[in-house]
């Protein structure tokens, strides 16, 4: 299926592994010229290689935190203009509700909440003016079906998905189209990490861990970073043009919500 935008630019936050590496690749596979961004340098530039090298398109890595004004900076004066924008970045740590501290919570905004919005805010207004544009956020499962433990991101995210409500309606009429995409449990190296914490907590091995937690999925397993990306790039394409300020779940059916 020809997605539409081959030739198109785009930018794809905190990528050199993970959910943004699969968004990267599905967006190359469709002919997007791409600007790549993390910041641990080596395995960014590794990533953004053989991404250019797979599928023909321009690849250009730019190390930095995403979270922080310069390292934003950087990535923008890289970039120049964009039609496409995907945002991501790492996750809070989990805890306790009682425990987290202001700075706790300014900490999470600027990394899930306001470093999405400044992206938007410096690339959306060209977009617009140019006709066309496609913003996919990274959020979680957690803006559906919160989780106690991960109440810095759970306030976070929403803080971003009501922005998004509202602005995407604002600037669909001038072809910008901008939605979240909610991953749930996916194999990627944040998974295990929990798995390994879960692990050493309670004694058992990581494969019990895995296998007991996709006994709570619907579909028995993890997410894919690859299926992931692919419906990114469907959000990012010609085809969803009518699709406004949505919240897509990719959880193989574990929130149990109707709607
Ligand atoms: P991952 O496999 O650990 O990959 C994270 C990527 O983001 C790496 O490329 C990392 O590279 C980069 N990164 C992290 N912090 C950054 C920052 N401040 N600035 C720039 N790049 C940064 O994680 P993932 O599973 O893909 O998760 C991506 C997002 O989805 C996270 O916010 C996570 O909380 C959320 N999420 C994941 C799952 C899941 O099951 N995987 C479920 C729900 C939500 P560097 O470390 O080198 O910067």
């Amino acid at each position: 299926m020809d997605l539409g935008i081959k030739s198109k630019r785009g930018l794809v936050c905190a990528a050199s592994k993970g959910l943004g590496r699969g968004c990267a690749e599905a967006l190359a596979a469709a002919g997007v010229d791409l600007v790549i961004n993390a910041r641990g340098e080596e395995a960014l530039v590794h990533t953004a290689s053989e991404i250019a090298a797979k599928y023909g398109v321009e690849c250009t890595p730019v190390a930095a935190d995403i979270t922080t004004e310069e390292g934003r900076a950087r990535v923008l004066a890289a970039l120049g203009q964009a039609d496409i924008l995907v945002t991501n970045a790492g996750g809070p740590p989990p805890g306790n509700w009682q425990d987290w501290s202001r700075d706790d919570f300014i900490r999470a905004l600027d990394g899930n909440m306001l470093s999405a919005i400044a992206l938007m805010q410096a690339l959306v207004p060209g977009m617009m003016e140019r006709g066309w544009g496609r913003v996919v956020n990274i959020t979680s499962q957690s803006v559906r079906s919160p989780i106690d433990v991960l109440g810095l991101s759970n306030t976070a995210r929403l803080g971003l998905t009501g922005f998004v409500a509202g602005m995407s309606r604002a600037v669909a009429k001038d072809g910008v189209i901008v939605n979240n995409l909610l991953p749930g449990i996916h194999a990627t190296d944040r998974a295990t990490n929990l798995d390994g914490g879960a692990s050493k907590a309670e004694g058992i091995s990581v494969d019990e861990i895995r296998k007991r937690r996709e006994l709570t999925i619907p579909t028995r397993s993890y997410g894919t970073a690859e299926d992931f990306g692919a419906t990114c790039a469907f959000m990012c394409s010609q085809y969803a043009k009518f699709m406004v300020g949505q919240n897509i779940l990719l959880d193989g059916g574990s929130s149990n919500i109707s709607i």
